[in-house]
């Protein structure tokens, strides 16, 4: 086999070996992990979060970029950084 073809397959054999462990490194982490609690914690709240994402109404339960299920708007945890 020519060297640039077994470089070629190595890559790729490498590649698609490494694709689940690049899955799970992309997990959420957990409500508990987090310290989530559903109130706000000195005036710092999920909805003004760069990691929150808002639910289909204003006030409506929304999601999370790092943090793993439903989350209230005025909820907080750990990971919270002010929007810009
Ligand atoms: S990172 Fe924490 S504070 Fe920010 S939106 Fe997610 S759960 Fe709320």
């Amino acid at each position: 086999m020519k060297p640039y073809r077994r470089i070629v397959l190595k890559t790729l054999v490498t590649g698609v070996a490494a694709a689940p462990w690049l899955a799970r490194a992309q997990a959420k982490a957990s409500k508990q992990a987090m310290q989530y609690q559903d109130q706000p914690k000195n005036g710092q709240r999920c909805d003004t979060c760069m990691q929150f994402i808002a639910g289909p109404k204003p006030g409506a339960p929304g999601g999370c970029k790092v943090v793993d299920g439903s989350i209230s708007p005025s909820g907080w945890c750990v990971a919270y950084v002010k929007k810009s």
